[in-house]
């Protein structure tokens, strides 16, 4: 078996360096929420595959469906030769989605490839181009996902031109001074001073960010938008990708807001690792594209349909929603009381809905200057002491937890103390 640093080497001399990896770590085997490297060390796995696990790695239900789908065929493309699990999977959706109704869903790839397509279906359904994104929002690394991604170092660097007609504004976030207010009249100045509100196609939002910082949009503030799209005939997308399958407490972010959306888009948990997402929306909307405008030769693949309808029965008998909330109090409990003490002033904010849950470093509380260094530290301590934990946020001094819904009480207080003793091995080095 090679060393961690033998592959290290053939990687650098193999795979480009634009391909970055938070860890060093070369995977042999995972399960549930630990995962092990190529000689042998285990870690409690907090990143998940960055939200893609909240059902855990390998769940059994998961493997078996896998398994019974890989014996009977593995590929006739939907656009060649249809099959159930896929119809079954957009169903089971259709009833989920926090959209009106009655909805219909378009499985594809990648997240932004669900991004993209909810852009194409938006604008033949209005019929008008303009996109309204955040600041800080995180959609994908496609063209226009790029152009609705809202965060340019380093994800936009040296990649443009974009393509055009999208806008920006900035997202609340009450922590580094920006009250929902502000943006509400940036939309209004937008109207104002660079487009008409009858030219805007869609309005797309994480209702919580997730690369940008794990901000919460308030729940209020989710409202207003959705009553400036009413007001002008703009689309609601949410997109969901990280902030949704369970990860805040409830299936979808949007349904603590009591709004709906025009269009969801979906990915990572949906599936439990296979490649899949979709777009799910008001089946007036959906139908707008002509036979032929939407699809891809892999779109909703059968194995990952039937990982995917796995993934729903899991959430189901193992109350996944209620356990999100309940991780969410444990690990918010002891994180703010860290936080409480002298020792850990560097902790500006733990704030998280359900189990997407952040830790804010700052350098101060008088300034609230993020602290990035100490953060990227911070994660690379953990992953020495055994833990996976990822960072993300707009100033890079975010660390947050995307444990698998399906981890136990003691593998996430493990995971606890070695992000703990690690944050103090971080302070002192
Ligand atoms: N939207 C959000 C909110 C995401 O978090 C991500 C991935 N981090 C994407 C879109 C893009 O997904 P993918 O990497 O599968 O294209």
């Amino acid at each position: 078996m090679s060393t961690n640093r033998e592959l290290r080497a053939r990687r650098q001399a193999a795979v480009p360096r634009g391909v970055s990896s938070a860890t060093d770590i070369f995977a042999v085997k995972a399960e549930n929420a630990e995962l092990w490297d190529t000689e042998g060390k285990r870690y409690v796995d907090f990143a998940g595959g960055i939200g893609v696990l909240n059902s855990g790695h390998r769940h059994p239900k998961v493997v078996a469906a896998i398994q019974h789908q890989l014996e009977c065929f593995t590929h006739s493309a939907f656009q060649v030769a249809a099959y159930e699990p896929y119809v079954a999977l957009a169903e089971k959706l259709n009833q989920l989605a926090p959209c009106p109704g009655p909805n219909k869903t378009i499985f594809l790839t990648t997240g932004a490839e669900a991004i993209e397509n909810a852009v194409k279906i938006a604008r033949a359904a209005t019929k008008r181009h303009a996109l309204i994104a955040f600041a800080g929002g995180f959609h994908g690394r496609t063209f226009m996902t790029l152009a609705l991604t809202g965060k340019v170092d380093p994800y936009k660097k040296g990649f443009g031109p974009f393509p055009g007609d999208v806008y920006h504004v900035p997202f609340p976030n009450r922590f580094h001074g920006i009250e929902p207010e502000y943006s509400l009249q940036a939309i209004e100045s937008l109207f104002k001073a660079d487009v008409e509100p009858t030219q805007v196609a869609a309005m797309v939002i994480e209702p919580v960010q997730g690369e940008g910082g794990f901000y919460i949009a308030p729940f209020e503030f989710l409202r207003e938008l959705r009553h400036i799209c009413d007001q002008h005939g703009i689309l609601f997308v949410a997109d969901e990708i990280q902030c949704g399958f369970g990860r805040t407490g409830k299936m979808f972010a949007l349904e603590h807001s009591g709004i709906k959306a025009d269009l969801v888009a979906m990915a990572k948990s949906l599936a439990a690792g296979l490649p899949l997402s979709a777009v799910v929306g008001r089946a007036a909307v959906m139908d707008a594209v002509d036979p032929g405008g939407l699809g891809g030769t892999y779109g909703g693949n059968p194995i990952a349909c039937a990982a995917g309808l796995a993934v729903l029965e899991v959430f189901e008998e193992e109350k996944l929603l209620e356990r999100s909330a309940k991780i969410g109090e444990r690990i918010t409990a002891r994180m703010t009381k860290l936080a409480a003490s002298n020792r850990f002033s560097c902790i500006g904010e733990v704030r998280g809905l359900g189990a997407m849950v952040a830790i804010e470093l700052i350098e101060d509380r008088a300034s609230n200057k993020p602290a990035a260094a100490l953060t990227k530290r911070w994660a690379e301590t953990c992953a020495r002491n055994g833990l996976i934990l990822l960072t993300c946020g707009v100033y890079a001094n975010v660390a947050r937890i995307l444990v698998p819904l399906t981890a136990s009480d003691g593998l996430i207080d493990e995971g606890l103390t070695i992000l703990e003793r690690s944050l103090d091995q971080a302070i002192a080095a």
